[in-house]
């Protein structure tokens, strides 16, 4: 049995005492791996595992390319889970406690402290922290810290003070996402389920009723010129209310979202919707009065509850008129239904007059509960929106573009007191983390992070078009983001964290105080080992370290600290920076990476700029998504200790590549850590010193390595690592499960040496992913040092033996097909022959493989060129042999195509000479090889003449 936590901690203990991973400031090329720091409020599982092992698997592969790496951590305690945490331990929350104890296994007297919320950061910093050494992640771990570190506080107030100089923090009102009971804006960090709270802005449109007003939330107010009817629910109770001076008819959800966007609300009294169907109101700056009717398809909780009709643009308006006019409805509505005429007002190419109506008929909408509704919506909206024009029934606006009048009509009729804002959360309920939901809140005098700002989100696309972002098909996304990012709250009440240096009454949120850290991990290492002091830290500083500017001389004198090790700190910075590539999860893509880019392209110049951004998906627990109620979460620690780290690792990466779901399950987990010590066993028996005589099978195994560390590097690059993973652990396994049956079938005893030399490069490139076994696997193979530090396996294309490659897959796939034949007919074989095919099939197969590779592949043609040739005029006797050389060059790989073709065809009589071992191992039978034109050959069934290159005829008696 292998004792995984010895071999583990034997080697972390190695990989430390020697400093492998440290690294320092020298004539060697860098690279900086940086992963987005953790929030220490729990344990890890096995589902935070999945960045950073990829992140870890990065560092240690580009160590081994012969770069200088950087691979650092540090602890971000910003922010008010932990706050809350604290209150709830404060409370006695038995529900918490309960989790402390039983899932979190913290000690009891551990719980006890947790009253203060720095001791449950602490706490969980160490935990984790003692999770990532277990995992053998290649951190250096001089340059740790937490975000409530003194000289923390001070880089972050010279962040800002940046930031605010070039008017990238300002003071304003600005909707954010909101907790009601905490009075704080809400992130992704606050929320359950990890959302990022975003919204949208609705224009309400006033109409009048008598003394009310009767507001209906829209997102196209240019076809308040198309306006028919308004629509009301009939079921639910609306709520009459006070709305600064004015009175309005809402939905009680909506009376809600309006006292948050800074308007006084007093409710007065209720009234059913089915009290106002029928009513009229007055339209906007239109001297014409409209109907309320009944309609089932609005929702209270969007928008006012009301909604207003646009028959000829709306596929929802157009169907419920429709629906009325069939309905056994109150007759006068009914009669008033089917006197309304939609009202049309955008033209658009390839629509009609009536554009709602055409699409509805399209998508064969039955009423107006159709799912398929919000499909047509969404087409004919779009189709409007980017090509519409308005018609002249709309007054000054006719002939403007929708993009260009939605603007217009906004400002107009919200001058005109006719409308006002409404924001709503986009895919809500959303909840904060204490229970509550949330709300979108208009705060007022509050300092954002204006990412509205043009020029500096111009910028930012640029950046993200340029920089390398993995995988690709991630990129729209981002530029998705810096779209629609707009003012963003940037500090809060409460919390732990930096105060903002202007304003001591705020501190600065989690999502802003954690956007160029990367940076001060060059500072860490200096604070850690005491030589920076934070009261003795300026701006001057940090603008001499980041951006070169300032006296070195004054500087030093006025931070403390020597000339050297200011210039150190100065040129370990020029070093390392910029970031190379920054891993973290999909769901930091709408926050925390975005931002990332933003603030590197407003703070630093542009030789600093992030250069990847490497993204990856979630991690599934046997197919389900874990969750707390599901009780699947397993703490990573935990599965250390039950199955080993690097069987974890292994489990987490084999089973997607980087943007799928990982799947983990614990079957995966036991076969890779079988395949392993398997591994492991074989490397004890392999010994360089032994020299052997290079055969067929040596050289083809030589050759098939080069092109697996080929295919390795190149997927490596790509961080495809799934498929990295299955080339070392599974293609390796197969070639040399027929490396061994050539040896065994030749009874050769000096095989050492290659597979030697095979399984170190094979240990070489599973060490990234599996670090301490294969430091293990290492030893046991003899190396000197330690695989961590080795030298990737180059490629030597010189080394690929083409012959070779042809030969073996000649005896391959003729054993393969003896083994068809027999599992067919089931015979029980006395005698196995091998016709090979004659000389000018060989001459046609090269013809017809030149023809297939430059795409020609007329049949015809192909035999007139053939028959006019007198080498291989032949061919007019075998109808078919074309087509199925065809077929079998198809068949292949391209590249084996390619390297077929530049090379000379192999004597296949001679290298089938070596099947009569194998057949003989395998079957226990002779085997006969003859050329297709021997006279002397034994062909009863007339076989041989079925023979082609590469093919050859069987007979099997
Ligand atoms: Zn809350």
């Amino acid at each position: 049995m292998t004792d995984w936590s010895s071999i583990e901690s034997k080697w972390r203990k190695i990989w430390h005492d020697e400093k492998y991973f440290e690294a320092e400031l020298s004539s060697q090329k860098k690279f900086f791996v940086t992963v987005a720091y953790p929030y220490p409020n729990s344990p890890q599982h096995i589902g935070h595992g999945r960045t950073y092992t990829l992140a870890d698997v990065h560092a240690r592969f580009m160590r081994m390319r012969g770069y200088n790496v950087l691979f650092p951590m540090g602890f971000h305690y910003t922010g008010t889970p932990i706050l809350g945490m604290a209150r709830r331990v404060q409370e006695n929350d038995k529900e918490l406690i309960e989790a402390f104890k039983t899932l979190y296994k913290v000690p009891e007297k551990n719980i006890k402290e947790f009253s203060e919320p720095v001791k449950i950061a602490d706490y969980f910093h160490q935990e984790i922290k003692s999770g990532m050494l277990e995992m053998g992640y290649s951190i250096d771990w001089r340059r740790e810290f937490t975000t409530i570190d003194p000289v923390y506080n001070k880089f972050i107030e010279w962040q800002f003070r940046k930031l605010k100089n070039k008017n990238l923090v300002i003071q304003g009102s600005h909707p954010v996402g909101w907790c009601p009971r905490d009075q704080n804006p809400v992130s992704q960090h606050d929320t359950l389920g990890d959302v990022e709270p975003s919204f949208t802005e609705y224009i309400l449109i006033k109409f009048r009723h008598e003394k009310y007003i009767i507001p209906t939330a829209t997102l196209r107010p240019e076809t308040i010129f198309g306006v028919t009817n308004l629509w009301i629910n009939p079921e639910v109770t609306y709520k009459i209310a006070s709305v600064d001076n004015e009175t309005w008819i809402v939905s009680t959800e909506c009376a809600r979202k309006l006292e948050f966007l800074d308007k006084k609300v007093k409710v007065i009294d209720e009234i059913k919707g089915s009290e106002i169907v029928g009513k009229k109101v007055k339209v906007p700056d239109r001297n014409e009065e409209i109907v309320i009717f009944p309609a089932s398809f609005v929702k209270s909780e969007n928008g006012t509850g009301i909604v207003m009709s646009v028959p000829a643009h709306a596929p929802f308006d157009y169907q419920a008129l429709e629906d009325i006019k069939k309905s056994n409805n109150n007759q006068n509505l009914v009669s008033i239904a089917k006197s309304i005429l939609p009202i049309s007002i955008i033209q658009t190419d390839g629509y009609g007059e009536i554009p709602a109506k055409e699409v509805t008929e399209r998508f064969q909408i039955e009423n107006q509960n159709s799912p398929e509704l919000e499909e047509a919506t969404k087409e004919l909206y779009a189709k409007e929106f980017y090509g519409g024009k308005l018609k002249q029934n709309t007054g000054k606006f006719a002939q403007k573009t929708v993009v260009e009048a939605k603007e217009e009509v906004k400002k107009w009729i919200i001058q005109n007191k006719n409308a006002d804002i409404l924001f709503e959360l986009n895919d809500g309920p959303i909840r904060c983390r204490c229970g509550s939901e949330c709300v979108v809140k208009l705060l007022k005098n509050q300092w954002f992070l204006d990412y509205s700002n043009k020029k500096w989100k111009d910028e930012t696309h640029l950046w993200i078009n340029e920089m390398k972002i993995l995988p690709e098909e991630i990129r729209g996304e981002f530029n998705y983001v810096v779209d629609w990012l707009r003012e963003r709250a940037c500090a809060r009440q409460h919390g732990l964290g930096t105060k903002l240096p202007w304003d001591k009454d705020w501190i600065i949120e989690s999502l802003s105080d954690s956007v160029i850290y990367m940076a001060y991990y060059i500072l860490a290492k200096y604070v850690n080992e005491k030589q920076l002091v934070a009261e003795n830290l300026g701006d001057e500083f940090f603008d001499y370290i980041f951006l070169g500017e300032g006296d070195s001389k004054k500087i030093a004198s006025s931070s403390k600290i020597s000339c050297d090790i200011l210039e150190n700190i100065k040129n370990e910075f020029q070093y390392f920076y910029p970031v190379n590539a920054r891993h973290s999860g999909r769901d930091l893509v709408p926050n925390h990476l975005t931002f990332f880019v933003f603030n590197h392209i407003a703070i630093f110049p542009k030789k600093y700029w992030p250069e990847e951004i490497v993204v990856n998906g979630s991690v599934l627990m046997e197919g389900k998504k874990m969750s707390k109620s599901m009780g699947n979460i397993i703490p990573l620690r935990d599965a250390i200790r039950t199955h080993g780290a690097d069987p974890i690792r292994l489990a987490i990466l084999i089973s997607a590549e980087l943007l799928q779901d990982a799947d983990f399950n614990l079957e995966a987990v036991r076969g890779i850590k079988n395949k392993l010590e398997n591994m492991l066993d074989e490397c004890s028996k392999y010994k360089p010193d032994q020299s052997n005589n290079l055969e067929q099978e040596d050289k083809w195994l030589k050759s098939r390595l080069q092109q697996l560390v080929l295919e390795i590097t190149s997927a490596m690059e790509k961080m495809r690592l799934r498929e990295a993973l299955h080339y070392v652990l599974y293609q390796f396994d197969s070639d040399i499960q027929w490396y061994l049956k050539r040896a065994e079938a030749k009874n050769r005893k000096d095989i050492t040496s290659t597979l030697h030399e095979i399984f170190s490069a094979r240990v070489a490139m599973l060490s990234p992913f599996a670090p301490h076994i294969a430091e293990e696997m290492w030893q046991k193979l003899g190396k000197l040092g330690v695989v961590s530090k080795s030298l990737w396996p180059s490629v030597l294309e010189d080394k690929i033996d083409v012959a070779a490659l042809q030969s073996e897959n000649l005896l391959k796939s003729t054993l393969e097909d003896i083994k068809n034949i027999l599992k067919v007919t089931k015979i029980l074989p006395k005698r196995i022959i091998i016709y090979t095919s004659d000389s000018w099939k060989t001459k046609a197969y090269q013809k017809i493989l030149s023809s297939v590779i430059k795409g020609e592949m007329n049949i015809g043609v192909l035999i007139k060129s053939l028959i006019a040739d007198k080498d291989t005029e032949n061919v007019k006797k075998y109808p078919d042999f074309v087509k199925k050389t065809i077929n079998d060059i198809l068949s292949e790989p391209v590249e084996s195509r390619e390297s077929k073709a530049k090379s000379d065809l192999v004597d296949e009589k001679k290298i089938l000479s070596e099947i009569e071992s194998l057949v003989q191992k395998e079957f226990g039978v002779e085997v006969e090889v003859f050329a297709e034109s021997d006279p002397q050959k034994y062909d009863p069934k007339n076989k041989a003449r079925t023979a082609r290159p590469f093919k050859p005829a069987i007979l099997i008696e």
